[in-house]
């Protein structure tokens, strides 16, 4: 188990979350990092006393010092700030931030050859197949937070070195999921910044919000998937679960499929990262199953998330593709979320990127 972490992206979802369970395990915080919500950042260097705190945005750091000043904690801004946190020796590092600024910090802790507790899935999109060879080389270890690849990753502890047939990727179906395809694309013909963000299970930053909605989180989940377990896109299905119950599973050569169970929350995941390969009571909520009810699980229809069938497509076509798909969609994601392209218009926009690669 870690005894101390670095911290990146600690003032969003999982950034926060992550710090309740620093909380519950009374670990070490050695650095946080964010973009520039510094109101946040101030009061959780004020609570942990890291020696360091990093900021992207340079004038938010400057007034963040300015707070700061007298208290001990270093302040460094923009890109080489957050790269400067991602190097300093720690337990682990935990890279929750969002989209593909994420990936300079994965590389460099990689490169050192440190305990990576991965969140930013983005990293492994842009760069999954670079990013797993430097890990080698390195010998740095990287334990996967997004929660389905946490679910294997503990599915696979008792595996004993024997081969995967597939695996199992449960998703959600997000905010639109409707019984018939009519009614999802009803409510995704209407679909606002607002309803596209109101997960009905998990809540989450606003760009991994929106891609549940499209499904194109799965997307980018299967190719997440792919370069952790190092699988083809072949040897991996997802099932539609609108429960989130069952986070994924793994079967293997005999038919036998293991699966993880857990309530819907982050902090699960977080914890066994921090903890692996122990486990720990801490700042999650025990499984009521008699609770949960009913488990359903569906085959997802592509015709209505089309995102899902183009990173199928695209899933194989190695890192330049991948980055493509990834950086494409952050830019329509943010477009969707200041109003000025429709929901439909996000694939869209995916798809004429990949066109011209
Ligand atoms: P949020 O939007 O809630 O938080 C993003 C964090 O990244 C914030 O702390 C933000 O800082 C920081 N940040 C943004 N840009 C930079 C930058 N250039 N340098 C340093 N920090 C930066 O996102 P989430 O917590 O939802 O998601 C984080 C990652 O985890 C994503 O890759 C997502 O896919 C993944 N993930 C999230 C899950 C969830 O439940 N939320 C589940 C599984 C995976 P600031 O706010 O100050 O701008
Ligand atoms: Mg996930």
């Amino acid at each position: 188990m870690t005894d101390s972490i670095v911290l990146l992206g600690s003032t969003g979802s999982i950034g926060t979350q992550t710090l309740d369970v620093c909380r519950a395990l009374g670990l070490r915080v050695s650095a946080l990092a964010a973009g520039g919500n510094i109101g946040l950042l101030e009061r959780q260097a004020t609570e942990f006393h890291p020696e360091l705190v990093a900021v992207y945005d340079e004038n938010a750091a400057r007034a963040l010092e300015t707070r700061l000043r007298g208290s001990g904690v270093r302040v460094l801004s923009g890109e080489a700030g957050v790269l400067e946190a991602a190097r300093l020796d720690c337990g682990t590092i935990v890279n929750a931030v969002s989209g593909s600024a994420g990936l300079a910090p994965t590389l460099e802790a990689a490169r050192l050859g440190r305990r990576i507790a991965l969140a930013n899935k983005e990293s492994l999109v842009v760069a999954g197949e670079r990013v797993m060879a430097l890990a080698r080389e390195s010998g740095a270890e990287i334990i996967p937070v997004d929660s389905e690849h946490s679910a294997i990753f503990q599915c696979l502890q008792g595996a004993r070195g024997n081969k995967i047939k597939k695996l199992i990727l449960t998703a959600s179906g997000g905010p639109f999921y409707g019984k018939t395809r009519k009614e999802t694309l009803l409510k995704m013909r209407n679909a606002t910044p607002e309803t596209a963000l109101a997960h009905p299970n998990w809540s989450m930053g606003a760009k991994i919000s929106v891609d549940s909605a499209t499904m194109m989180n799965k997307g980018l989940e299967l190719i997440e998937a792919m370069r952790l377990f190092d699988l083809r896109a072949d040897e991996i299905e997802v099932l539609i679960h609108r429960q989130s119950i069952v986070h994924s599973a793994v079967e293997f050569e005999d038919g036998a499929v293991i699966a993880q169970l857990g309530a819907p929350d982050m902090r699960l995941p977080i914890q066994y990262a921090l903890t692996y390969p122990q486990r720990l009571p801490g700042a999650a909520p025990p499984l009521d199953l008699a609770a949960a009810g009913a488990l359903t699980f569906e085959k997802p229809d592509l015709d209505a998330f089309p995102c899902l069938a183009l990173a199928y497509e695209t899933a194989g076509r190695g890192d330049h593709a991948c980055r493509v798909l990834c950086e494409a969609d952050e830019r329509a994601v943010s477009m969707f979320l200041a109003g000025e392209i429709g929901f439909f218009d996000i694939c869209e926009y995916v798809k004429a990127a990949l066109a011209n690669i």
